[in-house]
């Protein structure tokens, strides 16, 4: 039997391909320039990443896990302060708060988002807190220290729900930085605004990544702060290049966390394709979606509330034997990731924090059902309807490499 062509999870060679010349040309520039770090190439991305975001300011950094670090810290988030973050993230975002001297702590995550619940939020500041009637400080009572800081992250490229996150953070004087790492260009209806904003633009200050599998990715490494303050954007100037405000004179102690210009240079060729490649994403997700309500599949799909304007990142999807389905799909030459697997409070780096399984029951559950399918811009009808039809095998217990009537008689009704 012929294997199957395979469908990756996702693609990050087609679209270099198509911007081949163009991203020669800027390394060309740079050899020829000899301006590797910092200079014009870093600022004109900077300037034209803050627009796309409708931000004031944008500091290109080293990675997502700099950008975090640094905006906790350029914020002027206290040391041994509390920064209040969700268990369903990647890891860089605990790593950014203990590296920034704070303390992680965790609210849950709401079913249908995935993301930060409001909720979950304000009973934790309104009942495990306190108001220190000395200070005026907000106390978590086990803890016994202050809180400082939320992140809500912005989890799959849909925002958090902000404006309940953002009333909280003001009655309690709390500083809220985003982690839009998977969220460029994604978009958030503020009923207190009455307007749609753009993730990066909410929170005091957010942080972005340009990993090379992000929505808009670095051919390495690379990252951005965005904020609205200029005193943020200043310190985390400072904070990137070794504490300097000029050559040698040093403010503070920093981080060598700088954006190099290559990566710059090709971060600003690629980003005038990000809307573009956002809406094949979100063309692609809506294909996903009418194409599983129509195979009848009993898995759940990603739930899009109407106040956000999703850039699908990725596209996750639950069923309870994921283990199985991850065997069938790869048996089917079709590619998945699980973002993540195990919930932060649950990995073994985070142990003497001392959380146990069923503090955090929603994001448990998530975490053990949760499936990403191949998702990226350019993503054929065709390969999608493969996935699901394979999907559709697995579900109805046939396996569609094996009987391939079965999968067949399954895409025409899936087309019908
Ligand atoms: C990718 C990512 C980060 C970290 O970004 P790096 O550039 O890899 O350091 C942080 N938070 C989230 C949610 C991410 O997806």
């Amino acid at each position: 039997m012929n294997m199957p062509e395979k469908l990756p999870f996702l693609d990050l060679i087609t679209p270099h391909r198509e911007l081949r010349d163009e991203l020669c040309a800027s390394f060309g520039r740079a050899l020829e320039g000899g301006a590797f770090v910092g200079g014009a190439a870093v600022e004109s991305f900077e300037r034209e990443f803050a627009a796309f975001c409708d931000a004031r300011y944008g500091v290109g950094v080293a990675s997502g896990t700099d950008a975090l670090r640094f905006a906790i810290m350029a914020a002027g988030v206290r040391k041994d302060s509390i920064v209040v973050t969700v268990p369903n993230s990647f890891i860089a975002t605990g790593e950014a708060i203990s590296q920034a001297g704070c303390l992680i702590d965790f609210v849950d995550i709401d079913e249908q988002t995935y993301n930060m619940d409001p909720a979950r939020l304000r009973e934790y500041l309104e009942e495990a807190c306190a108001v220190d009637s000395a200070t005026g400080e907000l106390i978590n009572k086990r803890l016994n220290r202050p809180v400082g800081a939320i992140i809500p992250v912005h989890l799959y490229g849909q925002t958090a729900d902000m404006d309940p996150v953002l009333d909280l953070a003001e009655r309690y004087g709390l500083v809220v930085i985003e982690d839009a790492c998977q969220a460029h260009g994604a978009e958030y209806f503020s009923v207190r605004r009455q307007r749609w904003m753009k993730a990066g633009s909410m929170g005091h200050a957010a942080a972005f990544s340009f990993y090379p599998g992000k929505n808009l990715g670095a051919c390495g490494e690379g990252g951005a702060v965005t904020t609205n303050d200029p005193e943020i954007a200043k310190t985390t100037r400072m904070l990137r290049d070794h504490g300097q405000s000029q050559k040698y004179f040093h403010e503070m102690e920093g981080f060598n966390g700088r954006l190099d210009a290559v990566q710059a240079g090709f971060l600003q060729i690629k980003l005038r394709h990000l809307t573009k490649w956002n809406e094949e994403r979100q063309q692609a997700a809506g294909r996903y979606k009418s194409l599983f309500s129509e195979s009848g599949a009993t898995l759940l799909a990603p739930f899009a509330p109407d106040w956000a304007n999703c850039v699908w990142h990725l596209f996750v999807v639950r069923v309870p034997d994921r283990h199985g389905l991850i065997k069938h799909l790869n048996d089917a030459g079709i590619g998945t990731g699980i973002h993540y697997p195990i919930p932060l409070h649950l990995q073994n780096a985070y142990r003497s924090l001392g959380y146990q399984e069923g503090d955090f029951p929603v994001s448990e559950r998530v975490c053990a059902e949760i499936l990403s399918l191949p998702m990226f811009p350019g993503l054929r009808p065709d390969q999608q309807e493969r996935v699901v039809r394979e999907v559709g095998a697995f579900l109805s217990g046939g396996d569609s490499l094996a009987d391939r009537a079965a999968a067949e008689g399954l895409k025409l009704a899936l087309t019908n």
